[in-house]
């Protein structure tokens, strides 16, 4: 069995969505100052890194991050790559023939040589899904989206894709670094931190590969 972690480290120098609050890591206690152990403090928006959308994040009165049903969070996932193209679309979608039944779509583009290249700073060019893309994934029953940038949906238009896959109950994952996986079908575990009442949730993200026999 080998364990792919797709999730980006936490730092001051994870880049965060303009306007959202830095992720601070500060020593509060540290042995070397003479303290009896060390311990930090951790200051950052909800949707920082490698996290978990709940409904509540664009839906008045949406499922909160702690109530989400793990089932979905747990299970087969299909890495599929989209190739050098700019946005994730239905047309996009149709032509990678992804397999019908597939409940978890991970998609890899060209975002995640980003993450390889320890890109400090927001970029609003990202490769997204679109509002007829998310329209796609539901029709087809996904029950989980995750994307390799910070957004599921296109900087300039960020409210129509989160809308339609969240009020339909798909699960959306965001910030994965998916540079090192090779495209395929994989075992996927990430579980949001159960932060009460919240509209999203900071996860560690894996991949768990098996081996055939
Ligand atoms: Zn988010």
């Amino acid at each position: 069995m080998r364990i792919h972690d797709i999730s980006l480290p936490i730092s001051a120098r994870l880049p965060v969505w303009p306007g959202d609050p830095p992720v601070v890591v500060s020593f509060h206690q540290h042995l070397e100052r003479g303290d009896g152990c060390t311990l930090s403090h951790l200051s950052l928006s909800t949707h920082a890194g490698t996290h978990v959308d709940a409904p509540a994040h664009f839906l008045a009165g949406g499922t909160t991050v702690d109530t989400l049903a793990l089932a979905a969070l747990i299970g087969p996932a299909l890495v599929v790559d989209v190739g050098p193209v700019s946005a994730i679309t239905a047309a996009v979608l149709w032509d990678l023939a992804i397999p019908l039944q597939v409940e978890r779509l991970l998609f890899r583009t060209r975002n995640s040589a980003k993450w390889a290249a320890g890109e400090e700073r927001f970029g609003e060019d990202f490769v997204a899904i679109t509002e007829d893309g998310a329209q796609w994934l539901v029709e087809r029953k996904v029950r989980l989206v995750g994307v390799d940038y910070l957004s599921v949906a296109p900087f300039a238009a960020p409210e129509p894709t989160h809308r339609v896959l969240l009020a339909a109950g798909v699960l959306v994952v965001e910030g994965l670094n998916l540079h090192d996986v090779v495209p395929g079908d994989y075992e996927l575990v990430c579980l949001p931190l159960r932060l009460e009442g919240t509209d999203g949730a900071p996860a560690r993200a894996v991949l768990i590969e098996r081996d055939c026999p």
